[in-house]
């Protein structure tokens, strides 16, 4: 009988990955993962073109449940540019988030959008690239659906849709307030874009700050990771990737050549870069390194603690 038990507990686990995605000349939606809770479906992160938002309510009805709550990892808006769309459905479930979206709002969203209307008056901006940057715009104008109505202010147990799960918050890393999930009995970690096999999307990145985060997640009991972009992850997976985050770091931070750390970062990770994303991922791994990793002190500091966001 407990066999039984145990291979229906695997046959049918607790939870579901959406996948995201993240195809050329247009922005990524992260992945959502949807949770069982005894009031309904808890949905992390809600991605930012229609088709995901579509794929989350056609998963959440094959799932005979209604979603009772979101959480947003952090507010990049390919994890919460589908809040608006969700809540349209459910109306008035909660959303959990951490505050950080508050500094985005006096500094990165006011420059994202000039930098965006620029784009657009230099005639430059292919048709769906506008009309991206408009979906992206008008997600950012809803602060309704974007802000956090509760607020993650620090790590610990919290109950959610009935559920109880450990919820984490590093303070400054990949932004100024990353939520992760452990989910003890599926020993899940949910990530969110602390881990990107791809590449660390570092715009907005308080890189020591994500390499203890890392140590954080390293310190849980997970068997299995679902990073923000990409496919899940065995312990032995994130270990390796971890590894290639940490010598990208120390590399940058050296006087290596930056050809050396984009190199460096193409073989550690091998793993997790897809064939078909081989030749794009230099070219962001040395945009990193120019605009984050060994911008100008200032620069550098931007998103750390005290700097201006
Ligand atoms: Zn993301």
């Amino acid at each position: 009988m407990l066999m039984l038990a145990l291979l229906l507990a695997a046959a049918s686990p607790d939870w579901q990955l959406v996948p995201g995605s993240f195809e050329r000349g247009r922005g990524p939606d992260g992945n959502t993962v949807l949770l069982d809770a005894p009031d309904g479906l808890i949905v992390v992160d809600t991605g930012r073109h229609q088709a995901h938002q579509d794929a989350i309510l056609a998963a959440a009805r094959a799932r005979g449940k209604p979603i009772a709550a979101i959480v947003n990892t952090h507010w990049h808006l390919d994890h919460t540019g589908g809040n608006a769309e969700l809540r349209a459905a459910y109306p008035d479930i909660p959303v959990y988030g951490s505050n950080a979206i508050d500094r985005a709002l006096k500094g990165f969203f006011p420059r994202s959008r000039a930098g965006a209307e620029q784009f657009i008056a230099s005639g430059k901006a292919r048709p769906e690239q506008i009309a991206e940057i408009r979906r992206d715009m008008a997600a950012m104008d809803d602060l309704a659906n974007l802000r956090p109505t509760q607020v993650v202010r620090s790590t610990g147990p919290t109950t959610i849709a009935g559920r109880r799960l450990d919820v984490h918050l590093e303070p400054y890393a990949a932004t100024a307030g990353d939520v992760w999930l452990y989910a003890p009995k599926a020993r899940l970690a949910i990530a969110g874009d602390l881990v990107v096999g791809l590449t660390p999307f570092m715009d907005t990145a308080c890189p020591e700050g994500w390499r203890a985060a890392l140590g954080h997640i390293a310190a849980v009991p997970f068997a299995t990771l679902v990073p923000g972009h990409g496919a899940a992850m065995t312990r032995a997976d994130f270990d390796s990737w971890r590894k290639a985050f940490d010598a990208l770091l120390d590399c940058a931070g050296d006087t290596a050549e930056r050809q050396t750390c984009i190199d460096g970062w193409m073989k550690d990770a091998a793993a997790f870069i897809p064939a078909a994303d081989k030749d794009r991922v230099p070219g962001m791994i040395g945009y990193y390194i120019d605009t984050r990793l060994r911008a100008s002190p200032e620069e550098k500091a931007r998103f750390c603690p005290g700097g201006p966001g």
